[in-house]
């Protein structure tokens, strides 16, 4: 085991220690993205020969030139791009250095950082900015965070941040989002049954220690954050690391998902907590959920589906509870028959909960994850079942929320769900 101390030059501690502080808005001084400016963060591979190492970069104003927005609180678009470069570097490492952003930021006393890619939500303490910590210090940390995990593959480290309103949203389009497209075009051509080996991720037990994700081509880490490609990736640079291969062998039962090889990893690394999941299913013995799904998705038995929730919507939904209170209960590394967190990326996915009639269940979801999916969803659907543009048939909060308003509106559209065997 190699114990690595790095000193790092900023004004506040940096330790795994602080990772489960929470930001409130009370104790905050500057925040980024959360649905209230753009904001993205993004890995990317440059050339050994051109990237300066440990080069720094703010481009825009820093939190204390920026505008107050209410008197209290520093608001500002934020784009974080690594660069790296290394003789052992591969393309398919990136997504796992940038998932490690979240942790890495969030070890930083004083900061909070939720989500991934281009929904991420940062926020800054007052605290930390009395102590003097500043912008150029987020890209100090992720250097010598960078330069410290991953040695045997990062020779070379830089660090670019943009706060200007036209750098980040102008980058997003022309960089950033192609490569978060070529990532996702890549996964998609994989399926459960193309590959032999599924994956764990035990990256969530420091929160919650009976939870273990498993990760499979068509069903994703439930943060959103760890691809089945990603999980092989991490395997490859840190093979002791917190993803290790299952070896699928013989289905017990190929409707629900079911794999004694899956059993015994699951029992094993909850340390007997959970003796069995299903993959495919969200009644019998669903996957468990720790604490930073993207979304939840719940039964609502009257219109024989369910609705999902994503961790941006505020409101109550139509099984009337907001994701926060569906969160309270579905979170914890529990089984919660029911009641699922899972990526954005599953509404799309033919394994989303295949075993109860899958994504032709779906009732109801807010208007912007609607939008964010659509098209993944309606091929999805189109492919298994015919139907055209399956998400206009999906309830959003901006047609209705309460329940019997919902149930109008899938009538008038003909939704399949209402014609399918009873949920439950
Ligand atoms: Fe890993 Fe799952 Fe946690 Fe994502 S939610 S980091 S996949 S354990
Ligand atoms: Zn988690």
């Amino acid at each position: 085991i190699k114990i690595k101390v790095t000193k790092i030059d900023v004004p506040v501690s940096v330790a795994a220690a602080f990772e489960g502080e929470r930001v409130r808005k009370d104790t905050m001084f500057a925040e980024f993205g959360g649905n209230k400016t753009p904001a993205w963060e993004l890995v990317t591979t440059g050339d050994l020969a051109e990237l300066e190492d440990h080069k720094i970069t703010v481009i825009g104003p820093d939190i204390d030139d920026a505008m107050f927005e209410d008197g209290k609180t520093v608001r500002l678009p934020l784009g974080i791009l690594v660069e790296v470069a290394g003789k052992e570097m591969q393309k398919d490492f990136e997504t796992v250095l940038e998932r490690r952003i979240h942790y890495f930021m969030n070890y930083i006393d004083g900061a909070m950082h939720v989500g991934q890619r281009n929904t991420v939500w940062i926020r800054l303490t007052k605290e930390a900015y009395e102590k003097g910590f500043r912008l150029k210090h987020i890209g100090e940390v992720l250097y010598a965070k960078m330069r410290a995990d991953f040695d045997n593959v990062v020779d070379k480290c830089q660090v670019t941040i943009y706060t200007k309103k036209e750098d980040v949203e102008e980058i997003y389009e022309e960089r950033v989002k192609p490569i978060y497209v070529q990532r996702d075009d890549r996964m998609s051509a994989l399926t459960d049954e193309s590959v032999e080996e599924f994956y764990t991720c035990l990256l969530c037990q420091s929160f919650a220690p009976s939870h273990v994700c498993i990760i499979t081509p068509e069903r994703l880490g439930l943060c959103g954050a760890v691809s089945w490609l990603d999980a092989k990736a991490t395997k490859q640079l840190d093979p002791t690391g917190p993803n290790q291969p299952v070896v699928k062998g013989q289905a017990i039962d190929e409707r629900l998902g079911i794999w004694a090889s899956v059993n015994e990893a699951v029992a094993t690394n909850s340390q007997g907590a959970v003796e069995k999941v299903t993959l495919y299913s969200i009644l019998e013995d669903p996957m468990t959920s720790c604490g930073c799904f993207e979304c939840i998705c719940g039964i609502m038995p009257e219109a024989n589906g369910v609705v999902i929730v994503n961790r941006e919507f505020s409101d109550v939904s139509p099984v009337g509870m907001t994701f926060g209170e569906l969160a309270s209960m579905t979170g914890g590394g529990v089984q919660t028959p029911g009641f699922m967190g899972h990526g954005r990326q599953l509404i799309g996915s033919k394994k989303f909960m295949s075993a109860e009639g899958g994504l032709e269940r779906i009732v109801w979801m807010p208007k912007e994850l609607k939008d964010d999916v659509a098209e993944r969803l309606n091929k999805a659907v189109k492919e298994m079942t015919g139907i055209e543009n399956f998400a206009d048939m999906v309830c959003d909060e901006t047609i209705a929320i309460e329940s019997e308003a919902v149930l109008e509106f899938l009538e008038s559209k003909g939704h399949p769900a209402l014609a399918m065997d009873p949920i439950m």
